[in-house]
């Protein structure tokens, strides 16, 4: 279960504070959402927790199955199961999709259940077949010349090889045509267990179609300022973050 308390994180470079006291609990076995104007902190939200240096907690508390987060490494982050698709895939020449998703496997491994190169490229296979991803994808450079919707494929390829125990992903659903859409919904909907949980950020209610949520969080000014079901991704899909924000009665 992922606990925040009163998170407040600044940009360092900056020293900007973006995220402003919000709270947020993920039990094991939901699927949450959060949905939020841009440029409310939902990416420097998702960093933060995953353990970026780019950004500093200048108060509050993250913690994973109790585990306290904030002066933890992102490797260490990784190894109590958190997994974080960026809003941006990173480029990398020179290592191939393949070798980086077999790294990232064997570094949540222990040498017990490092699985060997067969049952690796087994389970590869079989993930790459439900994700509709082509053979020569695992011998090209990651991400290098893919398109926006076969990035995000391959962030969720990821992630169901790291089998994390909870998964971040941000703007996940960006840029992706209809069918992309519901094969990055097929993988996430796969995963779905008691053991396993999801932070889909998202700006339209669209992957909601497919993945269904068990609440869903509008943050806006830096933090969480209502929780509901489904409907409140319907309500803000009709009257938009101002008829919120007047609802409400926010002056942000
Ligand atoms: P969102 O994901 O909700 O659109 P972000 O977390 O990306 O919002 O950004 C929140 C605010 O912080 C924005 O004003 C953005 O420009 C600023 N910001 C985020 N990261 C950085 C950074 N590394 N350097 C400078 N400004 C940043
Ligand atoms: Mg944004
Ligand atoms: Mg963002």
């Amino acid at each position: 279960m992922l606990t925040i308390n009163d998170l407040h994180v600044q940009i360092n470079e900056t020293n900007e504070e973006v995220v402003k006291g919000l709270d947020l609990t993920i039990p094991d076995g939901e699927i949450h959402v959060i949905m939020g104007p841009n440029g409310t902190g939902k990416s420097t939200l998702s960093q933060t927790i995953m353990g970026s240096d780019r950004y500093s907690i200048t108060s509050g508390d993250i913690s994973m199955d109790g585990n306290r987060l904030n002066d933890l490494a992102t490797d260490e982050r990784a190894r109590l199961g958190i997994f974080l698709a960026m809003q941006y895939p990173t480029e990398i020449t020179g290592i191939k999709n393949v070798d980086f998703i077999r790294a990232a496997v064997n570094a949540m491994s222990t040498s017990k259940n490092k699985p060997s190169v067969l049952q690796f490229m087994q389970r590869l296979e079989s993930r790459m077949d439900l994700l509709d991803i082509p053979e020569d994808y695992t011998n090209r450079y990651l991400n290098e010349g893919f398109s926006g919707g076969e990035k995000k494929r391959n962030e969720i390829l990821q992630m169901m090889m790291v089998e994390p125990k909870l998964a971040i992903l941000d703007e996940i659903d960006s840029g992706l045509d209809i069918d992309a859409l519901k094969v990055v919904s097929k993988g996430i909907n796969a995963m779905r267990s008691d053991h396993f949980s999801s932070l889909i950020i998202t700006h339209y209610d669209r992957i909601l179609r497919y993945v269904k949520p068990d609440v869903v969080h509008v943050m806006m000014g830096g933090k969480i300022v209502t929780s509901g079901g489904l409907e409140l991704a319907e309500q803000l899909e009709q009257g938009g973050y101002a008829e919120l924000r007047d609802r409400l009665g926010l002056d942000i």
